[in-house]
């Protein structure tokens, strides 16, 4: 069994807001910090890149404070974006699929039901719904449809050994968290199920709700499937950056 190590790139951020973002309907009163980051699972192989943040024009467009090219930052550890292979989209907003270009020669994994939604339902037009997504990152993977560029997953699937995606939905329709074999057990990437650790710790969603029912059997799920709680990795927490080992600015090893 292959044993990855997992890095966590902090690409923007920190933001500041209401506590409730990250604790759906409690610390309205807080204010609280998050970041915007992306993964890269090393280790057996061929690395794979788990999300793909934001491009320069959306960053500009969005004037989002303390921005790096996601690109420019993995190559701090080693890794040439435009030579990656393997990127999984765990949900489609902008925050995590608007730097898709960055990767010409990626094959995109993506939840087909995600991908159907956000890019053929009309009712996704809706402004509730337009305000989480990028236009251009949608143009650019609808135009790889058809090619071995883009992945369908229809639910639970390993990708290579010791990567698997789990259909994790709540936050969005069809989210996919990424479960992976290290060195301490299985860990996993859950992105937006959680935007904080304490999310998983107390059992209570974050914001942008799509389904709620869902989102609570997402955590018994990634719950039963991680090795442990500390081995399960939330979408926004600035303690990603905070808690672990730097290996580059910005970047630290999760696992
Ligand atoms: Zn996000």
């Amino acid at each position: 069994m292959s044993k990855h190590e997992i890095y966590a790139v902090k690409y923007a951020g920190p933001f500041t807001g209401s506590g409730a973002m990250l604790m759906w309907l409690k610390d309205w009163e807080k204010v609280v910090n998050r970041s915007y980051y992306i993964w890269c699972i090393k280790g057996g192989g061929d690395s794979v890149v788990v999300d793909a943040g934001v491009s320069l024009n959306l960053a500009a467009e969005k004037n989002l404070a303390g921005y790096v090219n996601p690109a420019d930052y993995l190559s701090r550890i080693g890794i040439k974006a435009d030579e990656v292979r393997h990127v999984v989209i765990t949900h489609m907003h902008w925050d995590h699929t608007s730097g898709v270009s960055l990767f010409p020669q990626a094959r995109f994994y993506i939840q087909r039901e995600e991908y159907r939604f956000w890019l053929k339902d009309p009712i996704a037009s809706d402004p509730v719904f337009k305000q989480f997504s990028d236009e251009a990152a949608n143009a650019y993977l609808a135009s790889l449809e058809g090619t071995d560029r883009l992945e369908l997953l229809d639910g639970d699937r390993k990708i290579l050994p010791g990567i698997r995606c789990l259909l994790a939905p709540g936050h969005s329709i069809a989210l996919q968290a990424v479960a992976v074999e290290t060195a301490k057990g299985t860990a996993i990437l859950g992105s937006d199920s959680a935007h904080i650790f304490r999310n998983y710790r107390e059992n209570w969603p974050s914001s942008i709700i799509m389904n709620l029912v869902e989102w609570m059997r997402t955590y018994k799920k990634l719950r039963e499937n991680a090795s442990s709680i500390d081995l399960l990795f939330p979408g926004h927490d600035p303690l990603m950056t905070e808690n672990y080992r730097e290996v580059a600015k910005n970047i630290t090893r999760l696992v």
